[in-house]
């Protein structure tokens, strides 16, 4: 078990985290989100012991983080800082022998993780001649060589097309699977709702949601209702109480209601509509959650 206990990090008198605390379990998939300079990397850096909380810590199984533990961890840095000028066998080899795996051993996860992820014949081409999204799946190989039971991942997902996203996931979900315990950082809240079931939200340092995703959700209240109907009339919904906004969005109309039983009184009224196409009540997104407690848009901050 990963435990993060009241860790505070300054970089000189700035408070880059401030009091973090959260567990990740084996076999969990734990979310660290933020917006930008939220204190993601900063976390990630402290959990891997390259950094010094001046409070709290940070411990892996009962034991702090260190040159003994790191045989365990696989770390994938937010910054692609690969040794560009070393072909990707010489680069596996110096991360492998690192973390003390044998040469056969590396040679052979190699071979099977250059296959998995379609690039098997970039084994004896230079980083600098991969294209970046090779690169990360480099990246992501490099934690990957020492069959780590932490999984530690910044931003893994970052400059992936769709297609290698999902190949990712899949990846992450069988280190799941076999009880890796897994964090990784995103500033793209929504995207990762369906990966992680407990997540925490940094801004500027601080907490500002922490749970299980569902939690989160069944305390905010607030829903959302998708409604596709001819002649909707906009003043007539925002006069429903509990109504709190009527937005258009492509060919769909998005009523904000202040909680699910709001619902009955909107549904009367799209009853009374022609051509009723759809009428979806949902839980806000977590984006509409992190913009009610920080009052900003999460994706433009
Ligand atoms: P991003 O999503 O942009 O990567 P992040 O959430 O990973 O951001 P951090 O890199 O942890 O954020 O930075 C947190 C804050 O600490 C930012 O305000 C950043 O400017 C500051 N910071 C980071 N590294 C240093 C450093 N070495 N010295 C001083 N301040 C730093």
């Amino acid at each position: 078990m990963l435990e993060v206990k009241g860790v505070t990090l300054k970089y000189g008198d700035f408070v880059a985290v401030d009091d973090l605390s959260f567990e990740v379990k084996p076999g969990e998939i734990f979310g660290l989100l933020g917006t930008n300079g939220a204190g993601k990397t900063t976390t990630f850096r402290t959990i891997m012991g390259l950094l010094y909380p001046s409070k709290g810590y940070v411990r892996y199984n009962g034991s702090f983080v260190s040159y003994e533990t790191v045989d365990q961890i696989g770390y994938m840095i937010e910054e692609r800082s690969l040794l560009t000028k070393m072909t990707v066998k010489d680069l596996m080899f110096y991360f492998g022998q690192l973390k003390n795996v044998s040469v056969e051993d590396i040679l052979k996860r190699l071979d099977y993780w250059l296959e998995r992820f379609n690039i098997k014949d970039y084994k004896n081409k230079k980083i600098k001649e991969l294209s970046k999204g090779n690169q990360q799946k480099i990246q992501f190989i490099s934690a990957l060589i020492n069959n780590p039971s932490l999984l530690v991942l910044d931003e893994p997902f970052s400059g992936l097309d769709v297609i290698n996203i999902e190949l990712f996931v899949e990846v992450i979900r069988e280190f799941q699977a076999k009880g890796a315990t897994i964090i990784f950082s995103s500033h793209q809240i929504d995207h990762v709702e369906s990966f992680c079931e407990r997540l925490v939200v940094l801004e500027k340092g601080k907490t500002v949601i922490s749970g299980y995703i569902k939690d989160i959700k069944k305390d905010f209240k607030k829903h959302n209702i998708k409604v596709i109907a001819d002649d909707l009339d906009k003043d007539a919904l925002m006069k429903i109480n509990g109504v709190e906004d009527v937005i258009i969005q492509s060919n769909e109309w998005i009523v904000k209601i202040a909680s699910e039983d709001v619902s009955n009184d909107v549904f009367d009224y799209v009853k009374t509509l022609k051509n009723i196409r759809k009428f979806d009540v949902e839980q806000a997104t977590l984006s509409e959650i992190f913009i009610a407690k920080v009052g900003k848009k999460y994706e433009e901050a």
